[in-house]
């Protein structure tokens, strides 16, 4: 079947509308009326071709929500007119050891929302900058009655990116917790860390921000554009998410952590980037330098239902189908407060 989608045809393209294909609803299968869509920095890294490997026509977008329109025959946890979500994984092998655990996003075969080889359709899946979307049943998610739809949207990608690195390193109470970039990731960073007990601190290069990094719920900005500012809290922090997605001083990151601390990059810059870690600044104080990606379906979902317990959405700026190359712009801009996203609902005419 066909639906309405916006895409690019060439790295830095204008998005344009399109016709694309989806499968036909089978057993397994929940085909979502999709009604909001988030705008995460890595649409544009690979809509640009910024990670190498990408294959036009690029329909960026897996931070979907929408409404259940039908059902395949297999499908009982879903019923037409639910309000579901689905996020960057659409399906995976369901037998490795990765599958098993939970941890879909590991899975050597994982099928990602957008950009990937499609396992049933054949060609490269499209992603949430559309109208409808046909996804296995086990790759769709509940969204909690009390959370605001379109805000819910980033929850799907900002959301489990932030809330997994921060479970895993078993964020509690009284942690002193820095988010280094407050734009998608980092707002959400910020928001879930301090429902978890944390203390949070900000790291921005935005002074514009300061005020909102109060009110989202961090105790302490600093601006890092100014080095010195940021050697001040020398030896300060048990955690720092780092959600930069352009190279940046590790060494000077991981001096801001307690001994034993961890400094955890989610952040993606460009192919080819790498950083320069000096053995001393791990070794000093037995820290750890990690990375996290994602999170699994089963914690996805753990994630919602903490955010619906905690009542935590996104702070969104809405727009239209037209607007997706001045947000891409703005966001590239550090001009984002705090998640674009796209109403798809009224854009299928
Ligand atoms: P975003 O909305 O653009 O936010 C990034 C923020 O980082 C900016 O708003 C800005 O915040 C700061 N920043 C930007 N350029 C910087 C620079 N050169 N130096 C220092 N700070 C800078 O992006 P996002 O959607 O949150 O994504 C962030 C990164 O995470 C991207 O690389 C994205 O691809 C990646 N990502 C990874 C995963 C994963 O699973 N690991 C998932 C989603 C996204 P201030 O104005 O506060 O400085
Ligand atoms: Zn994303
Ligand atoms: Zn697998």
């Amino acid at each position: 079947m066909k639906t309405v989608a916006f895409g690019v045809d060439q790295p830095h393209g204008q998005f344009q509308r399109m016709d694309i294909e989806r499968r036909e609803v089978g057993d397994n299968d929940v085909l979502i009326d999709i009604q909001y869509c988030g705008i995460c920095h890595s649409d544009i890294h690979t809509a640009n071709d910024e990670w190498g490997g990408a294959v036009y026509p690029v329909v960026p977008g897996h931070e979907i929500v929408g409404i259940v329109k039908e059902t395949g025959k297999n499908v009982t946890k879903y019923k037409k007119g639910d309000r579901v979500g689905v996020g960057c994984m659409v399906d995976s092998c369901r037998t490795c050891d990765e599958c098993k655990n939970g941890n879909e996003h590991y899975c050597d075969n994982t099928v990602f929302t957008y950009n990937s080889p499609d396992s049933k359709l054949g060609g490269m899946t499209y992603g949430g900058y559309s109208g409808e979307i046909v996804v296995d049943k086990d790759f769709v998610l509940n969204i909690p009655e009390n959370l605001d739809f379109a805000g819910t949207a980033p929850l799907l990608c900002a959301g489990i990116t932030t809330y997994s690195p921060l479970r895993f390193w078993n964020i509690k109470d009284g942690d002193r917790v820095a988010v280094a970039g407050l734009g998608g990731l980092g707002h959400m960073g910020v928001k879930l860390a301090k429902a978890m007990g944390a203390e949070v601190t900000v790291f921005t290069t935005s002074p514009s921000k300061v005020d909102e990094a109060k009110r989202l719920g961090a105790t302490n900005v600093v601006i890092s554009k100014d080095r010195q500012e940021l050697k001040k809290h020398r030896g300060e922090y048990d955690f720092i998410l780092d959600t930069i997605p352009a190279v940046h001083d590790l060494n000077l990151y991981l001096s801001l952590l307690k001994p034993e601390g961890a400094l955890v990059l989610v952040g993606l810059p460009e192919k080819g980037s790498s950083y320069n870690v000096f053995a001393g600044a791990l070794v000093g104080g037995r820290k750890t330098l990690a990375g996290s990606n994602i999170g699994g379906i089963r914690e996805t979902q753990e994630m919602l239902d903490f955010c619906g317990k905690h009542n935590i959405t996104a702070d969104i700026e809405m727009i239209k189908p037209d607007e997706i190359n001045k947000a891409y712009d703005r966001v590239i801009k550090s001009d984002v407060k705090y998640r674009f996203v796209i109403d798809m609902k009224n854009a299928k005419n």
